[in-house]
């Protein structure tokens, strides 16, 4: 069985946590745009030293250059083979079209929203200290959310694919929320 899924939710909801427990539940690969970005920093490839400025100051990566990079993702043994859960991408309609584009009769299962609070979310991310999480950029991410990305979850709607989650609890609580709510919608 194949198992193609998106998990959404606003910055610091949880998602990379959660997808890492979909990968364990269901064998798919994790495919997280913002790792990928990250890695290719550390690395200071040609993408990764334009990227940087770009991601501290918490705006996004033009749509060409990450609808690339997950286009080539995608046709990954690992990812054509058991599936898949991106995390991360898509976040505005250009790379929504993009994606079901790429994926052509491969349709996607599920998108799965994470639903956790603003007031919620803030706190998470000044409490984690990643370089991107100053008030600034915390800031400015979660508007980009609400302008670019909220969008994308109307998108997936109107095609009946959207699950929303509730994030709140431990992480074993939502876990077990989130496969439930899952395997129901396979
Ligand atoms: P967060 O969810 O807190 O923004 P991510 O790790 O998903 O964290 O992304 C970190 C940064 O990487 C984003 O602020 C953005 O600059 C860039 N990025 C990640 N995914 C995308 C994407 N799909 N499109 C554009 N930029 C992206």
């Amino acid at each position: 069985m194949t198992v193609r899924l998106v998990i959404f939710g606003r910055q610091g909801a949880g998602k990379g946590t959660q997808a890492v427990n979909i990968v364990n539940t269901y064998g798919v690969a994790h495919i997280s745009t913002g790792d990928m970005l990250r890695a290719a920093v550390k690395a200071e490839t040609p993408m990764g030293l334009k990227a940087k400025a770009v991601m501290r100051a918490g705006n996004l990566v033009g749509d060409d250059i990450i609808n690339g990079i997950v286009a080539e993702r995608l046709q990954e043994d690992d990812a054509t083979g058991p599936g898949f859960v991106l995390d991360g991408y898509p976040r505005t309609i250009n790379q929504a079209e993009a994606l079901l584009d790429f994926l052509g009769d491969n349709h996607l299962d599920a998108v799965i929203d994470l639903d956790v609070p603003l007031e919620e979310v803030t706190a998470r991310m000044k409490s984690r200290g990643r370089a991107d999480d100053t008030d600034d950029g915390i800031a400015r991410r979660l508007d980009l959310y609400e302008q670019e990305t909220r969008p994308v979850l109307d998108f997936f709607k109107e095609k009946g694919l959207l699950v929303t989650v509730d994030g709140l609890g431990t992480e074993e609580e939502v876990s077990s929320r989130l496969i439930a709510a899952i395997n129901e919608h396979l």
